[in-house]
């Protein structure tokens, strides 16, 4: 197996060899030597070569660590590619054009080669640290957030000093005199997950957008080649961040940098594993080397205060800053997820303007933009505007809960520890999947539904999971997570494994996610159905939902563990409150019909009102006649909580119609104060109600009915608000006129009537909090706001964002939702400007305007 990964002398060969063949195409140099006096050999292709330096570069490194054999094996098959493929590949020879890659195959010879020959699972390098011991952990030498450590046994062991160690002082110089490096690539093993790098907080950072995106494009070729999803994570709090690494070290200098953890296991079965993750990861990174140029010094400038400007249940509004610059269009892209790709999948809009309207948005639904500005000649593109994360409203009939389980409703039941079981509720994350020491292991919520009413309607549901973000996390190919409601008359004890084993299945939900699927640090959605969601609807009556998620149930020869860990939210290992399984549903409720009697009636011509009588036409000189109705809304209930669903007026034709007559009648919802004629033919119509009807469908049908549009609904509203009559006329029209007249009845069982159907629920959100205020406490920032004394108050919603005034709850990171009218920045910095935004929502919820303040430190 191991004669299959090239040597590093090998990997030399290849290289030299190379520029025997393509001498303006490959250059290579030495940058440094090893301790064992190894060179420590860099190559540089583009078109070209001996202008590389010019170019806007990518810069990877592999096999800092020793063991971690793909950074060498990757970026020799990584040149091979290009190598072979540039004449006959536009793309490549684009690339190639305008960017240089800088390619480092192993940073640590010497240790490479201990773990080749000797000791598989070498990690550092070979410093020989005179106490007995060996090697420093290249990757904790460098200086940006260096930790001095005594331990020269550990497999960290940080060196004496920062860039004691020859390979770290090779790449620092070679970094430090090229400024044309924008992007740098770290390649390590094992995960399938890509690291960003940080700043030592949890606070969003103004490359944060570019770091992602960068990944989620990466992650997008990858998709196509083997459908995994890597997954990408800065390091969620209250994870540690870590100290001494290449990665901070070039991100400090303005780099782009990520380390790229591939695989799933250190030293994989070549044929097998490794093949595949070379092959998704050459796609990837031709993708990143074309980036390159985009975050150089030429680039246009990323777009500022990129921001929400308004947003209705199926639209928003989004606006931006930039500099006139006939050269320059925008590109907009939009995702419904986050950290997916900003690329040709999810471009939604091109334009030179300042804003951009987005029409096709879903009720109740989150989303995710990302801007770029784009040279019209040279194509380069900038750097990416923060993103703009929002939740479009409810529709005016929605409501929707977040539901979290009970501490003790969520947890995992293992085969082999059936004692142990009751213990892991609450406490211990959700670990899902088989191996030697647990057996199977299922993973067990229960969701309390009593918040919800029980003949409700669900429109949406979907339930979410966190997958735990971890490199020791290891996930092999193979297996699926599948979630079931489970029927809760089966089971009487949700921690109990028996039970749960042999617990009913009601319905699987969704689609269930194969394990190259499930993706570290980005959130796992089951969506329901339709059918599923009737199968959840039926749950109401029993006021909670119980699910099984089940995991592969049987290991393949050799293998040990196939567990995924998803995040419980509580617990030591737990990431906070934020990070809780979560059943997120969308309803309506049934709603209520009342008839409302006409209150007044009268038809109105050119030579006098007739009270209490409909009718409409034409009289004998050729004039209109107008039918006028009005209704009083009183019966209707309080108009802060009503919203009309549905309304229609219906009307019954009396007389008999000639055939030969062609006069079609609508009916318009009007605004008069008065009735003479004049004001009549001078009337300020609202809308139309419905279609019109021609006299021929009168003499075949008596009774119309005319619908309410969403329009003609909300100025029913308008009018009940304001304590008005709906009032409104028939009216005719004709091409060839002539005297006829229709009537229709207003008084008995066939008067016309207003009818609306309508549910009880708050239409407006309730004010703003006021008097916002933050100052420091226990070393965090504290955010306080008055109460509101609104009794329909359920709680406050806080957010922050370093960039811009949040205008939406979930525009930038959520700090709180509840009652309390205080919260703490947990994981905040104190020493970094931010705005904070906090919104009262009620129980619907309609989220109010923000209160905002913004932070500046002392
Ligand atoms: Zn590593």
């Amino acid at each position: 197996m191991k004669q299959q990964y090239r040597s590093y002398q090998e990997s030399c060969d290849f290289l030299f060899d190379a520029v025997q063949k393509y001498p303006d195409l490959i250059s290579v140099q030495s940058i440094g030597q090893s301790h064992e006096k190894r060179d420590i050999l860099l190559a540089t292709i583009s078109l070209n070569v001996a202008f590389a330096d010019l170019k806007p570069a990518l810069l990877y490194t592999g096999t800092i660590h020793a063991r971690e054999w793909i950074g060498n094996e990757l970026g020799i098959e990584f040149i091979e590619y290009l190598l072979k493929n540039y004449k006959n590949n536009p793309n490549i020879l684009e690339t190639l054009t305008y960017n240089t890659l800088y390619l480092v195959p192993c940073l640590n010879p010497d240790g490479f080669e201990y773990s080749r020959e000797h000791f598989s699972f070498w990690r550092k390098n070979r410093r020989d640290n005179g106490d007995g011991t060996f090697g420093v952990d290249l990757n904790r030498n460098f200086s940006v957030g260096y930790r001095k450590s005594k331990n020269t046994n550990s497999n960290v062991y940080s060196g004496p000093k920062p860039f004691s160690e020859p390979e770290t002082r090779a790449i620092k110089e070679f970094v430090d005199t090229h400024a044309n490096i924008t992007i740098a690539l770290d390649y390590h093993s094992q995960g399938n997950v890509f690291f960003p790098a940080h700043k030592f907080n949890h606070e969003m950072e103004l490359e944060g957008t570019d770091l992602n995106t960068l990944c989620a494009n990466m992650n997008y070729h990858i998709h196509k080649v083997t459908s995994r999803r890597y997954g990408i994570n800065r390091g969620k709090p209250p994870t540690k961040l870590i100290s001494g690494s290449g990665r901070e070290y070039y991100y400090s200098k303005g780099i782009l940098a990520v380390v790229v953890e591939v695989g799933t296991r250190n030293i994989p079965d070549y044929m097998q594993n490794m093949a595949e993750s070379i092959n998704e990861n050459i796609p990837a990174l031709l993708y990143a080397l074309s980036e390159a140029r985009n975050y150089s010094k030429h680039a246009p400038q990323r777009v500022e205060n990129f921001h929400l400007v308004s947003t209705e249940a199926n639209c928003c509004k989004l606006g931006w800053e930039y500099p006139e610059d006939s050269e320059i269009y925008f590109e907009i892209y939009k995702n419904k997820n986050n950290k997916m790709a900003c690329n040709d999948s999810s471009l939604v809009g091109i334009t030179s303007g300042r804003e951009f309207v987005d029409e096709n948005l879903s009720s109740g639904t989150m989303y995710f933009y990302y801007i770029r500005a784009v040279d019209r000649l040279s194509r380069t593109k900038s750097p990416i505007a923060p993103k703009v994360k929002f939740k479009t409203p409810l529709e005016e009939n929605e409501f929707h809960r977040t539901i979290f389980p009970n501490k003790t409703n969520v947890g995992y039941v293992a085969q082999k520890s059936p004692e142990a079981n009751r213990g892991h509720f609450g406490v211990n994350s959700l670990k899902v999947g088989v191996s030697e020491g647990r057996g199977i292991s299922y993973g067990v919520m229960q969701f309390n539904l009593d918040s919800i009413p029980k003949d409700a309607t669900i429109i949406d549901a979907k339930v979410s999971l966190y997958p735990l973000n971890r490199v020791s996390a290891k996930i092999e190919k193979y297996g699926e997570w599948a979630l079931s409601i489970i029927d809760p008359d089966s089971i009487s004890d949700i921690r109990d494994f028996d039970q749960v084993h042999h617990a009913k299945h009601i319905k699987t939900v969704g689609k269930s996610i194969p394990s190259e699927q499930l993706t570290q640090g980005i959130w796992s959605h089951w969506d329901f159905n339709e059918y599923e969601r009737e199968q959840l609807q039926q749950q109401l009556s029993r006021e909670k939902v119980i699910f099984k998620l089940q995991g592969p149930t049987k290991l393949p020869k050799g293998r040990d563990s196939q567990i995924m860990v998803f995040d419980l939210g509580y617990g030591h290992q737990g990431g906070g409150l934020h990070y809780r399984p979560s059943i997120d549903i969308k309803y309506t409720i049934p709603s209520e019909e009342m008839a409302i009697e006409i209150s007044t009636a009268m038809t109105i011509s050119d030579y006098e009102i007739i009270e209490d009588k409909l009718a409409c036409g034409f009289d004998g000189e050729d004039e209109k006649v107008y039918a006028f109705i009005s209704f009083d809304l009183s019966p209707l209930p309080d108009v802060d909580k009503t919203v009309i669903t549905d309304a229609w007026i219906e009307i019954y034709n009396t007389s008999t119609v000639k055939k030969e007559v062609d006069i079609r009648y609508n009916v318009e919802f009007v605004d008069l104060e008065e009735f003479t004629y004049q004001d009549i033919k001078e009337r300020e119509r609202i809308e139309y109600i419905g279609y019109e009807v021609s006299s021929a469908e009168l003499g075949t049908k008596k009774r119309h009915n005319f619908i309410f549009d969403h329009y003609s609904r909300l100025a029913l509203e308008e009018m009940h608000k304001n304590n008005k009559e709906a009032k409104f006329i028939i009216r005719p029209t004709s091409v060839h006129t002539r005297e006829h007249l229709i009537n229709w009845a207003s008084e008995g069982k066939r008067a016309a009537k207003l009818m609306v159907r309508y549910i009880n629920r708050r239409r407006e959100p309730l004010p703003k909090p006021k008097n916002l205020t933050t100052k420091i406490e226990n070393g965090l920032v504290k955010i306080s706001w008055d109460r509101l004394k609104e009794s329909d108050l359920v709680g406050y919603y806080v957010v922050r964002n370093r960039w811009h005034i949040p205008q939406n709850p979930f525009d930038g990171v959520k700090l709180y939702a509840g009652p309390d009218n205080y919260t703490y920045d947990s994981y905040g910095s104190t020493k970094i400007a931010k705005y904070y935004a906090v919104f009262s929502y009620d129980e619907v919820p309609n989220y109010s305007q923000g209160a905002t303040i913004e932070y500046k430190p002392k």
